[in-house]
């Protein structure tokens, strides 16, 4: 068999192994609260308080949506015409145009044109935030944000091409299968490492100070047969006022951060009650489940580029040869930028049914659906969320169940536990 005829193997499998963990692994059979509830929580309400997200979310909206048209243009621009194969070339030429400096800089100086592109959206999407008052970071601390993220990218970038293109220039035939297996790696890699390495360059973890609130909360993980070594605080409020809470890692690097404007904004049974939540995520491997669909799909992705890659018709469309040059790099970035785009509501969908299952593992794990509710109502009210967003934004884009949906699910709870 052919290394085409053993890659379309290979994708059928990946996929097939992808379906099956997302069939077996996702919660679907749980269904969201009965609209009737949703609406009768939202009629509970402030009006001002709706009207205001609902305000800020249109604001944010246009930047939004034209950040992802331009950018979907500008990858369609460089990846099929010869325009991106120019600049990769332009780019090595001083470096004597090895192949090294074309994969490495050319690919880097690629995606920094998309990110340039669009950064007038994302100041735009700052200046929205800055006067509805959520961020405080101001547009220095903004600036240094930014200019660290693409520091990080730049790295984990130029790691991931040279490696990619060692293993091209290495295995001309089968590069595709171990850049699948490098690219799974990387996945479960980055799972390992980012909260230990890349989650400090942009904020300080320092570990919940002693207290009741502390002891507690590791009273309840212990109770929930979760081992958690320690809850960190963020120090989030260098840059928002929004609060929140995360569970990043997995076994040793695992951690439950919880961001410190949500000890500042919420009494202690609420941040209970946001623990809980995450502490469901840790109980049922959503980190790991989700590393996992993450590293399959990553897998699938490198197969498929190299089949689709390969159709002649969008290689000269580009200007090149083969999609395994690094002229042909931009080529790869329009067609991941296309499914990422295409699968963004599918993966919207999976997180809110993970979200979901959080929301009542923490409603089991507390018994105390008040709690629950009135921090749903806080968060909502804090980070300027519209507690009921449009239904076609929900559905392409919303990766936790909207404000409404988790109070009548705190509400169904209530009822059922009180039977
Ligand atoms: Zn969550």
């Amino acid at each position: 068999m052919s290394p085409r005829g053993w890659a379309l193997l290979a994708l059928a499998g990946l996929a097939l192994a992808l379906v099956v963990t997302v069939a077996l692994l996702i919660p679907w059979h749980r269904p969201p609260a009965p609209r009737a509830d949703q609406l009768a929580a939202l009629r509970d309400l402030p009006g001002d308080e709706v009207a205001r997200g609902r305000e800020f979310r249109s604001a944010l909206r246009p930047g939004g949506y034209a950040a992802l048209v331009v950018g979907l243009l500008i990858a369609l621009a460089l990846g099929l015409t010869p325009l991106g194969g120019r600049l990769v070339e332009l780019v090595g030429r001083p470096f004597g145009g090895n192949w090294v400096a074309q994969a490495v800089l050319g690919g880097l100086a690629v995606v920094l044109v998309a990110d340039l592109v669009t950064l007038p959206f994302a100041a735009w999407r700052q200046a929205v935030l800055t006067r509805y008052g959520l961020s405080t970071n101001g547009w220095g601390g903004w600036t240094v944000d930014l200019l660290k993220s693409y520091a990080v990218s730049a790295v984990i970038g130029a790691v991931a091409l040279l490696g990619f293109y060692t293993v091209v220039r290495l295995s001309p035939r089968w590069w595709w299968a171990f850049g699948a297996a490098g690219a799974a790696g990387l996945v479960v890699l980055l799972s390992f490492v980012l909260p230990v390495l890349v989650e400090p360059v942009f904020n300080r973890f320092t570990p919940m100070e002693q207290g009741p609130l502390r002891t507690e909360l590791m009273a309840m993980a212990a109770r929930d047969g979760v081992p958690v070594r320690d809850v960190l605080v963020a120090d989030a409020s260098r840059r928002t006022r929004a609060v929140n809470a995360y569970v990043s890692g997995i076994g040793p690097t695992r951690r439950v951060v919880v961001y410190d404007t949500l000890l500042r904004e919420a009494p202690p049974e609420e941040v209970t009650a946001v623990v809980a939540h995450e502490l469901g995520h840790a109980r049922d491997r959503d980190v790991t489940v989700g590393t996992l669909t993450g590293a399959l799909g990553a897998a699938a992705a490198v197969v498929a580029l190299y089949l689709i890659g390969s159709w002649a018709p969008l290689l000269r469309l580009a200007g090149v040869d083969s999609v395994a040059q690094p002229r042909a790099f931009p080529l790869l970035v329009a067609l991941v930028t296309v499914v990422g785009l295409v699968t963004a509501p599918v993966q919207a969908l999976i997180s809110r049914r993970v979200e979901a299952r959080a929301d009542a593992h923490a409603l089991t794990l507390t018994g105390d659906p008040a709690a629950f509710e009135a921090m749903q109502r806080r968060l909502a009210g804090v980070n300027l969320a519209d507690p009921d967003p449009p239904r076609w934004e929900y559905l392409y884009s919303a990766t936790h169940p909207s404000t409404v949906e988790r109070m009548a699910a705190a509400r169904a709870y209530a009822r059922e536990a009180g039977r």
